[in-house]
Order: C-alpha cells, then sequence, then structure tokens
C-alpha cells in the first residue's frame, strides 16, 4: 500500500480562518485548470448553456474565463458562486477548493499554508486551522504531485534533507515570532539573515552544521544590526523595488480576448513598466481599484510603514505563516532553491511597504494605517507563486542584484 505523506497544517496557534464569503478570490485571481477540472466543467455542459466557452488558454495553460471586470465568469451579483451553486462545493475546481490553502510538499510531509489575499486570514477570522483537516485530505487526493517527498533544494543543485529544511524554518521562524523587537528591526533582520543564507557556501555546510549555522546568525541579531548599519538605497536599487512592486500589482485579463488585445496589451504593460522605472511624475495605475496618488514623489515623500500593534501582528503572521507553510520556495514557489525564496520573501516584504504607502497615499492619508497594508498584502500574495513572470530568470537576475551590497537590507529599512 502506498505510504501516505503526512499533511502538516500550519503551528501557528494564533491564526485563525473560515471563509465568510466576501468573494474576493473570484476577482482577480487567476484559476489555473487541471485536466479533472476541465472534464468536470465539459460534463457540466456550461459552453452549451452559455454559448461561448468557459475556459482560455494563456501561455500554454488553461483558466477559467473572466468577465471584462475580472470577475470570474461564475460569479454571480449575489456574490455566490454559480459552480457551487448548481452543481455543490465538490463540483468547483480544485483550486477554487482548497483556497486559501496552497499545498507545498518537502522532504517532511505537505505542507498547508495560507495565502493572504483571503480577507478572512488577514483579519484572522473563523475556526482553528486544524479543524480544515479533513477538506485538505479530500483536495490532497486530487492533486497528487502534491502527496509526494519532494525535497526543495538548499542552493544551487543541492537538495535540502527534512533536518536542513526545518533547520532554516525554525530559525527564521524564531526571529520573526521575537515580537519585543520593533516590527522593522525584526524585518530589517529578515532581510539580513536572508541575504547571509544567500551567501552561504553550502557545499561544506551541510546536515547539522546547516542548524549550527542558522542558530549562529539568528543568535547574532538583532546586536548585528547596531554594528552594520544600512545605507540608503541606491538610484538602481530603487528603480528594482519599484518595478518589482508593478510587477505585482499586474494581473492579466482572461476574457477570451487576450489574442486580439495581445499587442496593445504588452506595449502598454512595457510603457507602464518604464514609467515605474523612471519613477518620475505622474503614476500610471496602480491595483484596480486602488485610486491613483498624483505622482511618484507622493509615495516617496510617504513616511515609513508604522509598526503599530495591528500592523504588526499581520505581517509577522503573513512571514511566519509563509515560512512556516513552505510557500517562498520549492514546488509552491516556482521550484525555487531556499535561499533564494528567503530573498524573494524579503523583497516581497519591502514591496509591500511601498505598495502600502502607494495605497496610503491615494487615499489622501498622512500615514500608512492597517488598511493600506491589508489591501496592498492581498495584492503581494496574490502573485505569489502564481504569476508565471515573478518566476523568470529576469525576475531571479533582480534579486540576485538586490541582494548584493546589502540592496535587500536598504530596500526594507527605507519602507519600514
Ligand atoms: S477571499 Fe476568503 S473569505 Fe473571501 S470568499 Fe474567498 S475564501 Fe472566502
Amino acid at each position: 500500500m502506498a505510504k501516505r505523506i503526512p499533511l502538516e497544517i500550519l503551528d501557528l496557534k494564533d491564526q485563525r480562518y473560515s471563509c465568510h464569503g466576501c468573494g474576493d478570490c473570484c476577482r482577480d485571481f487567476s484559476v489555473q485548470l487541471r485536466d479533472e477540472d476541465l472534464d468536470r466543467l465539459a460534463k457540466q455542459g456550461w459552453e452549451e448553456k452559455l454559448g461561448q466557452s468557459v475556459t482560455v488558454e494563456f501561455r500554454g495553460r488553461r483558466y477559467l474565463r473572466q468577465q471584462a471586470d475580472g470577475a470570474c465568469l461564475f460569479l454571480q451579483e449575489d456574490g455566490l458562486c454559480r459552480i457551487h451553486g448548481e452543481f455543490g462545493f465538490q463540483e468547483k475546481p480544485v483550486a477554487c477548493r482548497l483556497f486559501p490553502f496552497n499545498l507545498a510538499p518537502d522532504g517532511n510531509g505537505t505542507h498547508a499554508g495560507l495565502n493572504f489575499a483571503c480577507q478572512s486570514v488577514r483579519a484572522n477570522r473563523g475556526a482553528s486551522l486544524e479543524s480544515h483537516r479533513d477538506d485538505l485530505r479530500r483536495a490532497i487526493r486530487e492533486v497528487p504531485e502534491s502527496n509526494a517527498i519532494s525535497p526543495p533544494r538548499l542552493a544551487g543543485d543541492l537538495r535540502a534533507d527534512g533536518q536542513e529544511v526545518e533547520a532554516v524554518v525554525s530559525g527564521f521562524d524564531r526571529w520573526l515570532g521575537t515580537t519585543e523587537v520593533p516590527l522593522s528591526i525584526r524585518l530589517d533582520g529578515f532581510a539580513w539573515l536572508s541575504q547571509s543564507l544567500g551567501a552561504a557556501s553550502f557545499a561544506e555546510v551541510r546536515g547539522s552544521r546547516v542548524t549550527e549555522l542558522v542558530d549562529l546568525l539568528v543568535s547574532a541579531l538583532p546586536d548585528e544590526l547596531l554594528h552594520l548599519p544600512v545605507d540608503s538605497p541606491g538610484r538602481g536599487q530603487r528603480r528594482q523595488l519599484r518595478q518589482a512592486a508593478f510587477a505585482r500589482i499586474e494581473d492579466p485579463r482572461f476574457t477570451g480576448d487576450e489574442k486580439k488585445a495581445s499587442l496593445s496589451a504588452r506595449l502598454d504593460q512595457w510603457s507602464r513598466s518604464r514609467r515605474f522605472a523612471r519613477g518620475r511624475g505622474v503614476i500610471p495605475g496602480l491595483a484596480r481599484g486602488w485610486a491613483v496618488p498624483g505622482d511618484f514623489r507622493d509615495v516617496e515623500s510617504m513616511p515609513s510603514v508604522p509598526g503599530t500593534p495591528e500592523i504588526s501582528d499581520l505581517v509577522t503572521r503573513w512571514l511566519r505563516s509563509t515560512i512556516r507553510g513552505g510557500r517562498a520556495w520549492g514546488t509552491a514557489y516556482y521550484g525555487w532553491t531556499i535561499a533564494e525564496g528567503v530573498q524573494g520573501l524579503a523583497l516581497n516584504a519591502a514591496c509591500l511597504g511601498w505598495l502600502a504607502r502607494a495605497h496610503a497615499a491615494g487615499k489622501g492619508h498622512e500615514v500608512v494605517t492597517i488598511e493600506s497594508v491589508g489591501e496592498a498584502l492581498g495584492r503581494i500574495d496574490r502573485s505569489s507563486g502564481r504569476a508565471v513572470w515573478l518566476g523568470t530568470a529576469a525576475e531571479r537576475l533582480r534579486l540576485r542584484y538586490l541582494a548584493a551590497d546589502d540592496g535587500l537590507r536598504r530596500l526594507v529599512r527605507s519602507t519600514w
């Protein structure tokens, strides 16, 4: 009989979730379909009923079609799902049934991480995570690749064993959970840890020595940061941050007209990306539904995001659950190594600061509030591990550039 792989529910006692039906995950979300989903949709007879295809092909993959405003084709005016209404929960695509959980296998088991694009996850509302175990087990059966031992790479081509993954996870988690240290210092330390891990030569440091290395790095914090003051980011680093933030709020439409619109959409995207790179003048739009501040100066002149208790709680839960849920590397994150993954997460934290300030500036606020951090986090986690362009060689190159010369620390400190 096949061995049952352990299902690791996030061990974060202070994180809860139940769906409260806000419908956010049915808007601006690209739902990639599996073969079984396509069979189910075909059997449900939607093409005959609606007179149009309900799926769209994009870069070789099939997605649920969207309405012109980005809402799922099946989202009704009452905010409910039409597939669910007519055929029941189990007949929806598996990605819809799993959300906001996502599955990440490693050498220790299958981890059920959480997506903070969900309002209830951000607001920490609902039942314990453990209470979702049976639903998750049912969904896992339909995602066989998530139910296999699949060790991520530590760095380069080196596969991490269970002990090494645990060493990194528990070390980073311990630091992030040191809530008596102000949030801005914890984020700085997190960026420093991620840069240090990326610079380590793992060919000579394996097994229990990885635990020693991570313990040594974590125990040096926060004192080490006092001896390592950080400069303001340079022009090139700031430009990369704006472009990274832009890449995280881009959401392609899957309305079926992509081919027709493809050339003009690409030109438009290229032109907006250039304006983000320049960082001067009027901002060419932000995430859909966000008010746009006058120009880039309005964002850059916003004070750093304050570490109020609510903001600190939200950002800490997000980072800890992303690390513990294995959402930053391996199969859950474009096959990236653990070293790349923690650096990518540090860049996401800097983008979160930039986007939260942009959201607050658009609202005319003088300081960033929890609302702006929540909105920005929702956008970042929507794209994280899902938007294909964030997993490309170009994005890895950006990260390599920023990990050098203290770039990640500088950017994090400039926004938090
Ligand atoms: S975003 Fe979360 S709370 Fe809202 S409908 Fe989706 S799963 Fe439910």
